[in-house]
């Protein structure tokens, strides 16, 4: 037979890759921004014409690039931010993949000058879907103007499935406010269709802040502060009061970087609890500072996501945290609020006495069959609990509050030895052979050597492999509530949630009504706990703004890559030897095992021979 294997050529890998990189005008109005904040600009002007379809543009006074450096910006895979892999470890560029203008000029006209400030002449760069259209000489401003036009100009099924300027203008807003928040020292210019929509001068966070929202702004926010060894918190909250039915207000920055999380956003509205009316979101304003090298942001190829060490503490801390800068607010003496009726009986509690018992019925329970669990975690470990989040902060805080502000050290040797010991027992028992390390992996022997197993993404592929079998064989499990769940959402997310309703149902969720801003859930999957139905849901409606295509097969796909990412174990969480075996055995009865849905390694293995060669 013939070789029927090619290289594509470039501009068709391009404009692969820029499905990835550019969704809507506004991915460019990010990557722009974003490569003119990594360039050291300190002021930076944004122009938009008709929801970006038009024009998008982005003009910085920073380092600008030489002829050459011009040119090759362009390549795939070009980038002067990291040299090797382990650059990806202290990263404090919002760049790194090289891929952006890559994309960006695959599927758009593009024009960039540039100057660096010790040249007397510039570079004046036409590309149009990845052709050189010329390159010359020319008198230009020191900095960089990148002007974007004609967007998906040859890719016409992209084009249509733009939204109306007004919508696509709105996603550009919104990254417009987090890149200008998170750079507060930066002035911005923001222009659409002629008219100067933001002018924000170089300032504090909290007066950035105040320009972008609005004078009014000034009032509702509490300051929130707190330094331990492993992160420090600055920014503000929004007092209760001004909770709203919309979750316009909630930004989280790590290293100065905008992040969603939902499981985050939990820590916060849990902190809120019982001061705000179970139907409304909290604002804030929150400034996280990490070490590098304990987060992970290659997850997602827009970058909004990223992957923490230990999300746990960090839930912990943000929450007493938060709780903590609320409760200042109340002593504060010069802020006479008035007295609210549901400040003084806590939400929780006034509707505590209609759903009291609060037992749920597993009908399928089994006492006899081992599930993975974390509900098997030894005492006072870190470990979700059906019973809901106030107990795993319970859990935390008694561990973190031992140990003395959050020492990470101690609590993850602790841990280690804990784990180690108990192995050895249950080694002699039951011949197991697991142990965790870190928190993080499970190690296990096989006969040539040993495995080192990602406990989070293991988990991963076990949950999708189970949602995803649910929803194509149609073998829909249930578990019913005994008292109904109501949720609050957003007219938008309600939309988005009935576009997955029939999807979820067949995964086993129940839901007695959809309505216009509530939705009463009834019964759910036996393997999401009624405690995280509401992360399971905002990560379901974050996720789903990025799946493009919405035939069923794909939306199946992300429903069960979603849900299992938000309830699989995470990284920090202590799993006792039987859930280990279990995770192990679970994962090994999967069809795939070598890479999470996300595509990642699962495991590694070391050889015997691997080992002999380390004592050479
Ligand atoms: P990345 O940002 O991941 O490195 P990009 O494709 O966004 O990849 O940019 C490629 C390279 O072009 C950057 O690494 C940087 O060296 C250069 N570059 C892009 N935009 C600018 C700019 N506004 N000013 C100076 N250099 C830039
Ligand atoms: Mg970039």
């Amino acid at each position: 037979m013939a070789d029927i294997i090619q290289l594509l050529p470039d501009h068709v890998a391009n404009q692969i890759a820029a499905g990835e990189v550019v969704q809507r005008p506004a991915s460019v109005v990010k990557e722009l921004l974003e490569n003119a904040v990594d360039a050291g600009a300190s002021t930076i002007k944004l122009i938009v014409k008709d929801g970006g379809k038009t024009l998008i543009q982005v003009v910085d006074d920073g380092t600008g690039m030489s002829p050459t450096d011009a040119r090759l910006s362009f390549e795939r895979h070009a980038t002067s931010k990291i040299k090797s892999a382990e650059d990806l470890f202290k990263l404090n560029t919002k760049g790194f993949r090289g891929e952006a203008l890559a994309s960006i000029a695959a599927i758009a006209h593009v024009d960039m000058l540039t100057r660096p400030s010790d040249d007397d002449l510039g570079t004046h760069l036409k590309i149009e879907g990845s052709h050189v259209v010329f390159q010359e000489v020319v008198v230009t401003p020191k900095g960089t103007s990148i002007a974007v036009k004609n967007l998906f100009y040859n890719i016409p099924a992209r084009r249509n499935f733009l939204k109306s300027n007004k919508v696509e203008f709105r996603h550009i807003t919104d990254e417009f406010h987090r890149v200008a928040l998170a750079h507060p020292g930066i002035t911005f210019h923001f222009h659409h269709n002629e008219s100067e929509l933001f002018h924000l001068p170089s300032t504090s966070h909290k007066k950035r802040i105040v320009h972008v929202f609005g004078s009014k702004t000034s009032e509702k926010l509490v300051p929130v502060q707190e330094q331990t060894k492993v992160v420090s918190i600055t920014g503000f909250i929004n007092k209760p009061e001004f909770a709203k039915k919309s979750r316009g207000e909630q930004f989280f920055f790590v290293n100065n970087r905008f992040i969603k999380s939902p499981y985050l956003n939990h820590a916060i509205l849990a902190a809120f609890e019982g001061l705000i009316k179970p139907d409304v979101h909290p604002g804030y304003f929150l400034y996280l500072q990490v070490d590098p090298t304990s987060i992970d942001i290659n997850i997602h190829p827009t970058k909004t996501e990223i992957k923490f060490d230990d999300e746990h503490t960090l839930y912990a801390i943000l929450r007493s945290t938060i709780k903590h800068s609320l409760g200042q607010f109340h002593l504060a003496p010069m802020l006479d609020f008035e007295k609210d009726q549901n400040l003084e009986t806590p939400y929780s509690y006034q509707h505590k006495g209609a759903t009291h018992p609060g037992i749920t019925i597993n009908p399928g329970f089994n006492p006899f069959k081992e599930p993975l669990s974390r509900h098997h975690a030894g005492p006072g470990s870190p470990q979700r609990s059906a019973k809901g989040w106030e107990n795993l902060y319970v859990g935390l805080e008694s561990k973190v509050g031992q140990e003395d502000a959050f020492s990470s050290v101690q609590f993850e040797s602790e841990s280690i030895t804990g784990s180690i010991f108990s192995d050895l027992d249950e080694r002699e028992e039951h011949g197991a052979t697991t142990f965790q390390l870190r928190r993080k992996y499970i190690v296990t022997t096989i006969k040539s050597g040993m495995l080192i197993i990602d406990q989070n993404r293991a988990h991963q592929r076990v949950l999708y492999e189970k949602f995803l079998r649910c929803m194509t064989v149609k073998e829909t499990l249930s578990q019913q509530l005994l008292f109904p769940l109501v949720l609050s959402f957003s007219k938008g997310d309600i939309k988005i949630v009935q576009q997955m309703e029939e999807n979820l149902r067949t995964l086993g969720f129940v839901f007695g009504s959809i309505k216009e801003e509530q939705i009463e859930v009834t019964g759910l999957p036996p393997l999401v706990p009624e405690s995280e139905v509401g992360i399971v849901l905002d990560q379901l409606i974050a996720d789903w703004d990025l799946e493009v295509s919405a035939n069923d097969f794909s939306q199946s796909d992300m429903l069960s890559k979603t849900i299992g990412k938000t309830l699989a174990v995470k990284t920090g969480e202590v799993l006792d030897p039987a859930s280990q075996t279990a995770l192990v055995n679970d994962l090994f009865a999967c069809k795939e095992t070598m890479l999470s849905p996300f595509n990642k390694p699962i495991y590694i293995t070391l050889t015997e021979n691997d080992i002999d060669k380390k004592f050479i």
